[in-house]
């Protein structure tokens, strides 16, 4: 029996780190110290460091860090805020529960991350001008459109100083859905040279579920941003819009980081730019081996101005079902990100967007498929992974199996 080859190995880093891991539990009950202090200080201190930004705030997951960078960043009831539709629900359910109204603009082909052209042509015909505030007023909903939330996704950064020309021009804030592209960058040419993830925007938005580039062993995320202002109301709103212990300046939430879950994150920190790239020769193998076979499959685009960090490795097939049934029966993981596009799931029905509304992202949705993808993978699993592929999925020379 051959081995399997999973979608994503979480057992053996943590086997590897399982000593340091542990004495991050033991330093906690030997101090008490679960919720805030010097474990979160540190980690805050450290992942801001990283980003190349002055303040993290932590948060209890990367939803909250999204919906509460929105309020902190003045977004609320009577808001538009404008998002793609291929992106994992939290983003949208981040602006609704900031009390605002998702609205969608489609995806770059190539990249799958927000198309700034896209943005233009909704701001400039599905939206009027306020004459006084040049703010851009939804047709839709004669909503003023506020804030914009592109997503890296799967690791690549969105095109930003266009979208940040648009915001610009009509005001908008940007809070950038960063929680798949920790230390992704995007060469910025308005400003000429390498921007990180996070540090483009008013604020992003990270989330440390176990399967991310930087993942807690529990639920986690942050905030990072470098206003200063944003960072305070972020840190109010995480702990019940206290200023001080009881006393409350506003009414806030839950989402605090445990300080276990900032512990474990300082010490896989350490590790995360060598694990990206890691990941980056991992795609570099795939990439080599889908040219090599001339296999039937479309392998991620990365432009002149991209770093990917390759949290996902997707590719489009034509026949994506069958081709993840024949992989599962060989033993190979594989997974869809996303298999609904967000303005036909059943939540954002009710927002009218029908089929047809955002091709690009609908037909994406039905044709990636995201393969094994995590540091350790082998050079001989991977070549096992595209060996089974280009047996399902032919080569482009022979046209895809019909
Ligand atoms: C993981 C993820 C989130 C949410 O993060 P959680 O920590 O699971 O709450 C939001 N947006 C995107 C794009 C994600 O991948």
């Amino acid at each position: 029996m051959r081995n399997t080859i999973p979608f994503l190995d979480l057992v053996t880093v943590h086997r590897t780190l399982k000593e340091e891991l542990t004495a991050v539990f033991t330093k906690a009950v030997d101090t008490a110290g679960f919720v805030g202090g010097p474990m979160v200080l540190e980690f805050e201190r450290d992942f801001a460091r990283f980003c190349e930004l002055p303040y993290c705030v932590g948060m209890a997951n990367g939803t909250d860090a999204l919906r509460l960078a929105l309020i902190a960043a003045g977004i609320g009831s009577g808001d538009v805020v404008v998002t793609v539709p291929l992106t994992f629900i939290a983003t949208a359910e981040a602006i609704s529960q900031a009390g605002a109204q998702p609205e969608f603009v489609d995806i770059d082909r190539q990249t799958y991350t927000m198309d700034p052209e896209k943005l233009r042509a909704y701001l400039e015909r599905s939206c009027t001008r306020d004459p006084l505030t040049k703010r851009a007023l939804s047709k839709r909903t004669g909503r003023p459109v506020t804030a914009v939330v592109p997503v890296h996704l799967y690791g690549q950064m969105a095109d930003m100083d266009p979208i940040l020309e648009l915001a610009d021009e009509f005001d908008l804030t940007v809070i950038e859905d960063a929680c798949q592209a920790h230390g992704a960058e995007y060469f910025s040419k308005r400003e000429g040279r390498w921007r990180r993830a996070g540090s483009m925007g008013r604020a992003a938005a990270f989330s440390f579920y176990p399967g991310k580039n930087l993942g807690a062993c529990g639920e986690a995320g942050a905030v990072v941003t470098a206003d200063e202002s944003v960072a305070v109301r972020c840190q109010m709103l995480r702990d019940h819009g206290q200023s001080q212990k009881y006393v409350h300046d506003m009414e806030g939430y839950n989402g605090r980081l445990d300080a276990i879950q900032a512990g474990i994150l300082s010490v896989k920190l350490c590790h995360l730019g060598k694990w990206n790239d890691e990941r980056r020769l991992v795609a570099r193998g795939y990439h080599e081996l889908f040219a090599d076979t001339e296999a039937a499959v479309v392998v991620p685009h990365v432009p002149f101005w991209s770093r990917p960090v390759y949290h996902l490795y997707v590719v489009q097939v034509a026949n994506r079902e069958r081709l993840q049934k024949e992989l599962a029966a060989v033993g190979i993981g594989s997974g869809i990100h996303y298999p609904v596009p967000l303005h036909l799931a059943k939540p954002y029905e009710s927002l009218g967007f029908g089929s047809g509304s955002f091709p690009v992202a609908e037909e994406a949705a039905a044709q990636v498929l995201s393969l094994p993808m995590f540091p350790d993978l082998s050079s001989e699993d991977q070549y096992r992974v595209v060996k089974e592929i280009v047996q399902s999925v032919g080569t482009r020379r022979s046209g895809a199996r019909a």
